[in-house]
């Protein structure tokens, strides 16, 4: 007897009811059994006034089905709640964003016939998408960056593993290593490590802004590119403009304890409810779940069935084929259905997601460190000169085991010496030992408390520390040894 698949649905936002509706209709008429579950996320749940858009009956679905087909959410921009899908991608802990992008024929695209077959890696719940953020000052605002060795080791892994199942032959690791010593840096060093345990597959680093160019230049180069969390957005977005755009770019986000798969695309809002949008993306993100879910068959005939659609150039949505000879969703849609069967697929075994299980057991660990603080960066806000600033702190520090080594300005060294940065009330005070000798938690309060009694305000603080005998701190611009 067929097995019947139990799947949270949630529509989403804008196109994405529309979207969603064409794929489970083409699901159904492959003949794929699938049990819906649909739940809400997203705008409609910010409405009911709750802040995470994610409501508990939409997590308990998610705990009972483990795979989710999601719409896109809405997310505003520059104020308001934060985005429900980074919230679902979080909170499941999917780490993995998988997004493939393959040419299809009858889509004339500047890249035709170069037979592009790319898919971006993405880590998805670090970096910049941590999301956290302060001002620190009216006039700052400060987002950290979080990227950590396991976070590194897994997406890194996943990507080999993910290669190795698809036979490719060459991964890229695309970073701001250059900049980014120590976040985007850690990346490429666990990149260059586990690449070690892979050695039929050649693995080479770019920097992510060479990255961008190569893909529009000679995009046939690449066939895997794992990357952070905000370059895989960014780069995505622009390799799915190489096959045609947004409405081709399906994803799929794989975690321990959930998969959720959504086009890459977003609500498309001035498209809702015009009958206008290329289902595409959803659909394929409906093929590379039916893969998931061991249904080959179906999913070969709904990606057959796509492509010949495409060929057709009579049944091409409007992103493509523009105003005069498009077709609406729903024609696009009945016409799939129609193509199902129509070509010859072979159905081939291959998920299309790798068993999180087995990287997570591959894991090494992060090596053992030897930390020791030497000193501490204290922020304050401050309206004068660096030189005001600088002859104020250099005797805060009188008889105390620091002394102030140095201020930066948005990253720039300005005190001592001359300085052309244009300042804002946002300093970096860099207080290093003065022997060598490790700073202890009681010497940082010490300093503080002075500080304080000049009625100065600081706004945080961060230690500065040696691991393995090696600073584990940046410097400033211009700042020496
Ligand atoms: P978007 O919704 O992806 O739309 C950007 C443009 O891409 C559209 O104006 C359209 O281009 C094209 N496009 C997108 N989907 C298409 C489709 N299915 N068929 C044809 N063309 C398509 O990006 P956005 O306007 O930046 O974001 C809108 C909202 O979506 C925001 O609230 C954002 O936060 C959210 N978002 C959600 C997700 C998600 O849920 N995973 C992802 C991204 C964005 P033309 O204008 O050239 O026709």
């Amino acid at each position: 007897m067929k097995k019947t698949h139990l799947v949270t649905l949630i529509p989403g936002d804008g196109i994405g009811p529309e979207v969603i509706a064409a794929t489970q209709k083409i699901i159904a008429a492959a003949g794929a059994s699938i049990e819906w579950e649909t739940r809400h996320a997203g705008a409609s749940v910010f409405k009911q006034g709750i802040p995470s858009g994610v409501p508990q009956e939409t997590i308990d679905s998610i705990n009972r089905t483990k795979c989710v087909l999601k719409g896109p959410l809405e997310t505003p921009v520059g104020f308001g709640e934060k985005s429900a899908n980074v919230t679902l991608r979080k909170l499941f802990e999917t780490f993995a964003n998988i997004r493939p992008v393959s040419e299809y024929k009858g889509v004339a695209t500047p890249y035709s016939g170069r037979n592009l077959d790319i898919v971006m890696v993405r880590e998805n719940v670090e970096d910049l998408y941590a999301g956290i953020e302060h001002m620190q000052t009216p006039e700052v605002a400060q987002c950290l960056k979080i990227i950590t060795r396991p976070g590194c080791e897994k997406i890194i892994r996943y990507a080999f593993e993910y290669a190795r199942t698809q036979k490719k032959k060459k991964i890229h690791c695309a970073t701001k290593a250059n900049i980014m010593k120590f976040t985007e840096g850690l990346f490429k060093k666990v990149f260059e490590e586990v690449s070690k345990d892979y050695p039929e597959i050649e693995a080479q680093h770019i920097i992510v802004d060479n990255c961008a160019h190569q893909l529009v230049k000679k995009p046939e180069q690449f066939e895997v590119i794992v990357t952070t969390n905000m370059n895989g957005d960014i780069l995505s977005d622009l390799t799915s403009a190489l096959i045609g755009g947004l409405g081709f770019a399906p994803s799929a986000n794989i975690g321990e304890h959930a998969a959720i798969f959504e086009a890459v695309h977003g609500s498309a809002p001035k498209y809702a409810g015009k009958d206008q949008i290329n289902p595409t993306a959803a659909i394929l993100s409906g093929v590379m779940m039916l893969k998931h879910l061991g249904e080959f068959e179906a999913a070969a005939k709904i990606e057959a069935a796509v492509r010949l659609t495409w060929e057709n150039e009579k049944t091409q949505t409007r992103d493509i084929a523009g105003d005069t000879r498009a077709i609406g969703t729903n024609a696009f849609t009945e016409e799939v259905i129609r193509n199902l069967g129509r070509a010859t697929v072979r159905a081939e075994a291959t998920k299309e997601t790798v068993d999180v299980r087995k990287v997570l057991t591959k894991l090494t660990g992060t090596p053992k460190t030897h930390t020791q603080v030497q000193g501490a960066d204290i922020f304050l806000e401050f309206n004068g000169t660096p030189g005001d600033l600088g002859g104020i702190l250099e005797h805060v520090a009188d008889n105390t085991a620091m002394r102030l080594k140095m201020i930066s300005n948005r990253g720039t060294k300005v005190f001592p010496g001359e300085t052309h940065t244009s300042c804002v009330n946002h300093w970096r005070c860099r207080f290093i030992n003065r022997n060598g000798k490790e700073i202890s938690d009681r010497q940082i309060y010490d300093l503080l408390f002075r500080i304080t009694e000049l009625k100065l305000k600081w706004v945080h603080v961060e230690k500065l520390q040696d691991f393995d005998g090696k600073p584990a701190y940046s410097k400033a611009q211009g700042e020496d040894a």
